[in-house]
């Protein structure tokens, strides 16, 4: 069954056409890659989903539900969460503060002066097994300023787990990482997901990585989609091939 569906999705900006007619279908429990080359419209049909653009024309459905022009926040009550810099607004605090004030707000809590402490203690205690799922909880007293940029991805990944999402969309999860941490953090996400059974979308670059994380892949190029398949099929479509060789991503 499908979980999210795009369909005929367009979005111009100032008349230029960014997504053209785009559907995409992402079943349940897969992890499915977006791809394709730089202005390909990766990012725009990403906020389309999310509700931060609206689209032009098109339906976005969400577990059968029409979700098209609903806000962000409306989307992610359903339980599709985005993890791009979730830990950006908590620089400041600790990895286990972060944490658990995102547990807190996705329950409809915050912190405030004279809140009850059952809250509080309930929202560290989730914090510390979100941040033992990640491999974090030797951090869990650091600043998250200091974090090393892998550490810095996976605490986004615990922030957004902390909703208990039934979709994650990550975007670039493995830019600006070395070679030893992409593969690393492709094991840690293939790892992660499937023990929390949550479906997976995601963009990437990294052809390596996006052929061993994911199980169904759709190629956008110039705001339409070029193929749609398995790993093996897209490998294999001369097509495809010709649009990355010629688009440089
Ligand atoms: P990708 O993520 O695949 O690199 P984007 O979705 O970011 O592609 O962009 C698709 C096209 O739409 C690009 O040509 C980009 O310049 C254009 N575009 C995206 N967002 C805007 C915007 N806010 N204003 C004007 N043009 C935009």
């Amino acid at each position: 069954m499908a979980l999210l569906e795009a369909k005929d999705i367009y979005r111009s900006f100032q008349g230029f056409l960014a997504l053209a007619g785009v559907s995409l279908s992402v079943a349940e429990g897969s992890f499915h890659a977006l791809v394709g080359p730089n202005g390909a419209g990766k990012t725009t049909l990403f906020n389309v989903i999310t509700g931060r653009l609206r689209p032009d024309r098109g339906r976005i459905t969400y577990e059968g539900r029409e979700i098209t022009g609903w806000p962000t926040f409306r989307i992610a009550r359903m339980g599709l969460a985005i993890s791009f810099q979730r830990a950006q607004p908590f620089l400041s605090m600790t990895v286990l503060e972060a944490v658990a004030v995102a547990c807190l707000g996705y329950q409809g809590r915050t912190f405030a002066l004279l809140k009850p402490l059952r809250d509080f203690k309930e929202g560290l205690a989730q914090a510390e097994e979100a941040l033992q799922k990640v491999g974090l909880e030797k951090q869990s007293s650091r600043r998250v300023s200091e974090l090393p940029l892998g550490d810095l991805k996976r605490l986004d990944v615990a922030i957004a787990l902390a909703g208990r999402p039934k979709l994650l969309l990550l975007d670039e999860p493995l830019a600006g990482l070395s070679r030893a941490e992409r593969r690393e953090m492709v094991a840690f996400i293939r790892e992660l997901l499937r023990k929390e059974g949550v479906t997976l979308l995601f963009t990437e670059h990294d052809t390596e990585a996006v052929l061993h994380l994911a199980d169904r892949i759709t190629v956008l190029h110039q705001g339409r989609v070029l193929a749609e398949g398995s790993p093996e099929e897209i490998r294999q479509n001369a097509e495809v091939r010709a649009a990355f060789l010629g688009g440089g991503a």
